[in-house]
C-alpha cells in the first residue's frame, strides 16, 4: 500500500513523505533475519511539517457535529473488522509473532475503536436546573487540539489503538509516532483512516527515534501525549512532557506474577502459564515471566509446565507455528544472556531454548522458550524486566509471601491468582499492589470499556489508557452558569456571588 516500495514514509496532510536526504533505520524482516525496508527517521522540518498540518486540521474537525465525526469512526471500525488479515500479515512481516495473534492483538484494537464510536455518550456533560434562583449550570468536554502518541514495538497496531480512536472521537488531531522497529502498520491504518473518510491532518503519522520524541514533546503545539515503552524512557517522557506543560500519560515495562496456589488446577495454571509466558515470544506487557508456586506443588507444576513447552512450535509466524522469533538480534542476544545470568547466580535452568529447532530461516532472531527454576530473587533474571520467552519460577512456602514477594517489585502492571478458593482470590484483589488483576485469567487486560494501566514504575501520570479514563485524556472540561436577565435581578452587590 505504500507509495515506494524501499522507504516506509511519513504520512503528513494526507499523503506519504519521504523527504529528500532523509536519515534511515533498518526495519527487519525477524523471522527471515534480513532488512526488509529502511524506515524514514524525521528531523526538525517533519516534525513541523507534521505538527503544523495536524494544527491546520483541528478547527474544522472539532467543529464537525458529533453524529458526523461517528459516521467516520463507525467506517473506519468496519474497514478494519472486514481488512484484518491484511494488518495482522503486515504486524507479523515486521514484528514476528504469529498471525493468529497479530490478528487477536487487531481484534483488542477494534473493541476500542467500538467504545469509541459510542462517543456521543461520552462526551456528554452534565446539567443541572436552577442550582440558585434562577441560574442553571452545564458542563461540556472540548477537545485539547495537537495530541502525540508515542508506541512500542510489541503492538505496532493495538498499541496506538489505545488512545487515538477516543483522541479523534473527542475532536482532536493525532500524530502517532511508531515504533521505528515495526512502522508499516500505523501508515496502514493512515490509507485506512482516508479511506474511511477522515479529513487530511486529523491522522498523522511521523517516524523517527528520540529526535521525533524530543520534538513533539518540546513543541508548543502539542497539548498532550500518550506514551507507551520501557521504565526508563516512560519517565523521561513523562518529565520533559511536563516540564514543557502538557498533559502527559506515560504507561512503561513491568515484570508480572502469577500466584498458584496449592487447591489451584495445575492444569489450568501450567496451561495458563505457557500461553502467557510464551505467547508473542514473551514480548508483551502484560506477559507472566514470573510463576511464584506456593509449596507443595512446585516440582508437579514445573513439570507440567516443561510438558507443554516440549509441545510448542517455534518459527516463522506466517506459517503454523506456535511461536515467532524476537523482535532483532540485538535483543535475542540480551534476552539469552539471562540464560547464562541464571546459570551462575544459582538457578535451574529447566528448559533451555537456546539452539532450538525452528520452522523457519536459519538468520532469523530466534530463542526458544526457556523455563528456569529456583530463581533467587536477587538474580538480574528476576528483577530485571526482560521481555522474551524466559519464564522464572520463584517457590514460596505461603500466600503471604508470594503477596510480600509481589509487592516488593518495582513494577506494578499485570498479576494473576490461580486458585479454587474464592476467599483466597477476594483476599488477593484487596492485598496486591498491582493495576490489572485476573482471577485463574492469566493476561487480565481490561476490555475497551474499562481502562488500562498499571501502578508504580508500570505508570507514570495519573490517567489509563481508554475507556472512560481515555475520553477524559483527551478533552477538557468547561463549566458553563447561565442567567437569563430578570429585571427583578438587576442592582448593584460587590458581594461574593451566593447561591439561593
Ligand atoms: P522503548 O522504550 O525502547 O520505545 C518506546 C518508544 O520510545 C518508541 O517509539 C521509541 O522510538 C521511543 N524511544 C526509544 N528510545 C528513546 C529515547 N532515548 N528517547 C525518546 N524516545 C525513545 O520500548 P520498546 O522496546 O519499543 O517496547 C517494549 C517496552 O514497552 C517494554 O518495556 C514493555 O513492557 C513496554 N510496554 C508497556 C506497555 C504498558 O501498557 N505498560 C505496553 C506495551 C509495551
Amino acid at each position: 500500500m505504500s507509495a515506494t516500495p524501499s522507504y516506509v514514509p511519513h504520512w503528513i496532510a494526507g499523503k506519504p513523505e519521504i523527504p529528500e536526504g532523509t536519515r534511515t533505520a533498518p526495519v527487519y524482516d525477524p523471522a527471515l533475519g534480513v532488512v526488509a525496508t529502511w524506515v524514514c527517521l524525521a528531523g526538525n522540518a517533519e516534525i513541523e511539517a507534521a505538527v503544523a498540518s495536524a494544527k491546520a486540521a483541528f478547527p474544522a474537525w472539532r467543529a464537525l457535529s458529533l453524529a458526523r465525526r461517528q459516521a467516520i469512526l463507525f467506517r473506519f471500525r468496519e474497514l478494519l473488522a472486514a481488512r484484518t488479515s491484511e494488518l495482522a500479515a503486515i504486524i507479523t512481516a515486521e514484528h514476528g509473532k504469529v498471525l493468529s495473534d497479530a490478528a487477536g492483538e487487531v481484534a483488542r484494537g477494534l473493541e476500542v475503536v467500538d467504545y469509541a464510536c459510542g462517543l456521543a455518550e461520552h462526551l456528554k456533560g452534565e446539567f443541572s436546573q436552577g442550582v440558585s434562583t434562577g441560574v442553571d449550570v452545564h458542563s461540556v468536554r472540548e477537545p485539547l487540539g495537537v495530541v502525540a502518541i508515542i508506541s512500542p514495538f510489541n503492538f505496532p497496531a493495538m498499541v496506538p489503538m489505545w488512545f487515538f480512536p477516543a483522541a479523534i472521537a473527542a475532536g482532536n488531531a493525532v500524530i502517532v509516532k511508531p515504533s521505528e522497529k515495526d512502522p508499516s502498520a500505523s501508515l496502514w491504518m493512515a490509507e485506512l483512516w482516508q479511506e474511511a473518510g477522515l479529513p487530511d491532518g486529523v491522522f498523522t503519522v511521523l517516524h523517527g527515534d528520540k529526535v521525533a520524541v524530543d520534538g513533539l514533546l518540546e513543541h508548543p503545539d502539542v497539548r498532550a501525549v500518550s506514551f507507551v515503552g520501557s521504565t526508563p524512557i516512560a519517565e523521561y517522557v513523562y518529565r520533559t512532557a511536563s516540564a514543557n506543560g502538557k498533559r502527559v500519560q506515560a504507561l512503561g515495562g513491568a515484570k508480572n506474577h502469577m500466584l498458584v496456589l496449592p487447591d489451584a488446577d495445575l492444569d489450568l495454571a501450567a496451561d495458563a502459564a505457557v500461553n502467557a509466558g510464551f505467547g508473542s515470544a514473551g514480548e508483551r506487557c502484560m506477559a507472566i515471566s514470573v510463576v511464584v508456586a506456593v509449596e507443595p506443588v512446585a516440582d508437579e507444576l514445573v513439570s507440567r509446565i516443561a510438558q507443554r513447552i516440549a509441545g510448542l512450535k517455534v518459527g516463522d509466524g506466517r506459517r503454523a507455528c506456535d511461536m515467532g522469533p524476537l523482535i532483532t538480534a540485538q535483543h535475542r542476544d540480551k534476552v539469552s544472556g539471562y540464560i547464562d545470568v541464571a546459570l551462575a547466580d544459582g538457578a535451574t535452568v529447566v528448559v533451555d531454548g537456546r539452539g532450538i529447532e525452528v520452522d523457519g530461516a536459519s538468520d532469523g532472531f530466534w530463542l526458544g522458550p526457556t523455563l528456569v527454576d529456583h530463581v533467587p530473587t536477587g538474580s538480574a533474571v528476576y528483577t530485571d524486566e526482560i521481555f522474551g520467552p524466559v519464564l522464572s519460577v520463584v517457590r514460596v512456602a505461603s500466600y503471604e509471601e508470594g503477596v510480600a514477594l509481589i509487592n516488593a517489585g518495582r513494577y506494578g502492571n499485570g498479576t494473576a491468582i490461580f486458585t479454587n478458593d474464592g476467599g483466597a482470590a477476594r483476599q488477593f484483589q484487596l492485598d496486591v499492589q498491582v493495576g490489572m488483576i485476573g482471577v485463574n485469567v492469566p493476561i487480565p487486560v481490561p476490555v475497551g470499556s474499562f481502562s488500562f494501566g498499571g501502578w508504580k514504575d508500570s505508570l507514570f501520570g495519573d490517567t489509563r489508557a481508554y475507556g472512560a479514563e481515555g475520553f477524559r485524556f483527551f478533552t477538557q472540561q468547561k463549566v458553563v452558569t447561565t442567567r437569563w436577565l430578570d429585571p427583578s435581578h438587576g442592582g448593584i452587590n460587590l458581594g461574593f456571588p451566593q447561591n439561593h
